[in-house]
């Protein structure tokens, strides 16, 4: 892989990741429209083909894998995400230990690394067990005594599904068959909802990830301007495929290291690119946190936008925020009756 196809690679996995994590598919504008191809056009396009290919039995039963993947409690997504953080940490284990201790890189790394990445681990394990909470016959009055209407997102009804009144902030998931206390959004890496229980382990799931992957990113850095230093790649003169020689410039340095180190240069461009998304879902979070708001919030805030007769009445103040402090206070004191 050349440096060109690298950064070109980079720029398009984070655009992607972005669209597809930060957009709101129902919003107007050319970025929403992307999102909406993903998210809408592009799946109606592969069941067409699926149609088409399969037949209707072939294609029922990939409907049925891809709706259970997605839309039913299975640990898909959460073996996904061992697999690729397992894997990762193996791959630094062995391809970039070796490299430590060096003059750039204290032995101190090793050890700083591998507890922190223990950490990122137990803040995924706590976000997947702890629970969002659930509303259910016993408990629904205390949820309902939690925040009151503010007859702008949040009106006084009942859900129709589980037949009980629906406190304030909360919202039916038909994932984990319930309706989730101060509900932010479903999420299949931990195989459940973010709400009102377990947002703060989420809080610091993102965060804790971010920094491990920026902090990996950085030591491979490191440890590849190691080996350019201690092996004078600037000074070598390198034989590309037609056998011309070529001396070490910026690029020629780069694809030799690329073509040397494919697993650790590929683990470190990973581990940066999800560091810098997961840092700036992070961020997007505290956001949410410092308005004492929620994703789904958002999103019905986004439609009653785009609705003429209703969008006066975003000009009301969120009677859920409280100040900055107390809103993070309401996070880290939550526990699920
Ligand atoms: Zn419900
Ligand atoms: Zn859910």
């Amino acid at each position: 892989m050349g440096f060109w196809l690298f950064s070109i690679y980079m720029v398009i996995s984070v655009s992607f990741l972005f669209v597809l994590l930060c957009v709101n598919p129902h919003g107007t504008g050319p970025l929403s429209y992307l999102s909406r191809f993903f998210y809408v056009k592009l799946p109606a396009f592969f069941d067409r083909i699926s149609l088409k290919i399969l037949g209707p039995m072939g294609k029922s039963k990939i409907s049925y894998y891809a709706l259970y993947i997605f839309n039913r409690p299975n640990p898909f997504f959460q073996l996904t995400y061992l697999s690729l953080s397992l894997g990762g940490y193996y791959i630094f284990y062995a391809q970039a230990f070796p490299f430590i201790p060096n003059p750039l890189v204290p032995a101190i790394h090793m050890y700083l690394g591998s507890i922190m990445y223990l950490l990122a681990l137990c803040t995924f394990f706590a976000a997947c067990w702890k629970s969002p909470g659930k509303v259910t016959q016993n408990n629904y009055k205390k949820y309902l005594s939690l925040f009151p209407y503010d007859n702008i997102l949040f009106k006084e009804n009942s859900c129709t599904t589980c037949k009980l009144q629906k406190p304030a902030r909360s919202k039916h998931c038909s994932v984990c068959e319930g309706c989730v206390p101060k509900m932010d959004h479903h999420c299949v890496w931990i195989n459940q909802c973010v709400g009102y229980g377990n947002y703060k382990f989420f809080l610091a799931f993102l965060l804790s990830h971010s920094v491990i992957c920026l902090y990996a990113s950085m030591i491979g850095f490191m440890i590849f301007a190691y080996i350019t230093l201690s092996e004078r790649l600037f000074t070598t003169v390198f034989t590309d495929r037609e056998g011309n020689r070529v001396s070490g410039s910026w690029i020629v340095v780069f694809q030799y290291l690329i073509q040397e180190h494919q697993k650790l240069f590929f683990a470190e461009s990973l581990c940066l690119v999800v560091g810098i998304l997961l840092g700036g879902f992070f961020l997007y979070h505290l956001l949410l946190v410092k308005n004492n708001t929620t994703s789904n919030e958002r999103m019905k805030r986004l439609d009653l936008q785009i609705d003429d007769k209703k969008a006066h009445l975003l000009n009301q103040p969120n009677i859920y925020n409280r100040g900055f402090l107390k809103n993070l206070e309401e996070v880290i004191d939550a526990e699920p009756f």
